[in-house]
């Protein structure tokens, strides 16, 4: 295998940076991770970085490959290698050349892109979409994220400043979202307001309640917690069935906490998002869980560098 290549894949959110060395076939050759404590400074994050790529660099001159590039997954807008903002969890994240600051420290070919469209990558390259060209990620957390990957790249918009999945319209008369607007995907379908819709309904306090306890409730058949399930999944499909009908994906990928729940979760959801879609569009889709769990961000910052550094 003389000819495999080697990169680094950093996967930055808000209390680790996660990162590994990557082979072009999607090997994991070593991984860790380093916290992002709670206050941590940009220089101290960035410094963290730093570490975190050297410690990589270091491991694979240990088994003797050689590093093609740097892949980067950061939250926030990120265009040509900068992040421009939009990355509230993390101190005055915004207006900060990624690029040109590691590649200038290691001396490689440094390749950033949004932690979401990196994982949505990971999961198209690797993942529950290995194989297929056209492909819509989701990830369901405290927040609704997602990629595109068009002809078997990511499409982010004009100066990659688009995607943002969880902020399309469900209900125009709606509730307001953290976004600004009002009646977004995300201010209903998240797991955060899954939780509050609960926490309505059962009467309890949402501090007493996750995704897990929801999950399990609505395995013992609980009325509440199926209402909400049932519910959840279906603004979940009505959102799919759109993007369905927009873009014809080979795959549909549910990723975050919530889609490890189990099949039935993404049963539901298919179940609604093909009741609504226009079977014409969605004549070759379908809708699959994540597979790569936490390894997702990593690998498809790695990927970035396989697929466009030559
Ligand atoms: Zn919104």
């Amino acid at each position: 295998m003389e000819n495999t290549r080697y990169a680094v894949g950093i996967d930055l959110g808000g209390t680790f940076v996660k990162f590994a060395l990557v082979s072009e076939n999607g090997d994991i050759l070593f991984d860790d991770k380093l916290a992002i404590g709670g206050k941590i400074s940009r220089e101290d994050i960035l410094e963290t970085v730093s570490k975190a790529i050297r410690k990589v660099i270091e491991k694979a001159a240990e088994i003797k490959v050689s590093v093609t590039g740097i892949g980067f997954g950061s939250p926030g807008i990120v265009d040509g290698g900068i992040v421009h903002g939009g990355a509230d969890n993390l101190d005055r994240w915004e207006n900060i050349d990624l690029s040109g600051m590691y590649s200038a420290e290691f001396g490689l070919p440094v390749l950033v892109d949004n932690d979401a469209n990196v994982m949505g990558l990971g999961e198209a390259v690797y993942g529950a979409a290995k194989g297929c060209t056209d492909v819509i990620f989701l990830t369901v957390g405290t927040g609704i994220g997602g990629a595109i990957i068009m002809n078997g790249q990511l499409y982010g918009g004009y100066k990659n400043r688009g995607t943002e999945m969880g902020h399309v319209t469900i209900d125009h008369k709606g509730i307001d979202c953290n976004c600004g607007g009002r009646g977004c995907l995300e201010a209903y379908a998240s797991t955060n307001a899954l939780i509050s819709q609960y926490a309505q309904r059962s009467g309890k306090s949402p501090d007493e309640i996750n995704g897990h306890y929801i999950v399990e409730k609505f395995l013992d058949n609980e009325p509440a917690a199926v209402e909400c399930m049932q519910e959840h999944t279906d603004y979940l499909g009505h959102a799919i069935a759109g993007f369905m009908n927009t873009f014809a994906p080979q795959k549909v990928i549910i990723g975050g906490g919530i889609s490890e729940a189990g099949q039935f979760y993404i049963d539901m959801i298919k179940k609604s998002a093909f009741s609504y879609v226009m079977p014409d569009c969605s004549r070759f889709t379908d809708i699959v869980g994540a597979t790569l769990g936490n390894s997702a961000g990593c690998l498809g910052a790695a990927s970035l560098i396989f697929k466009n550094v030559i």
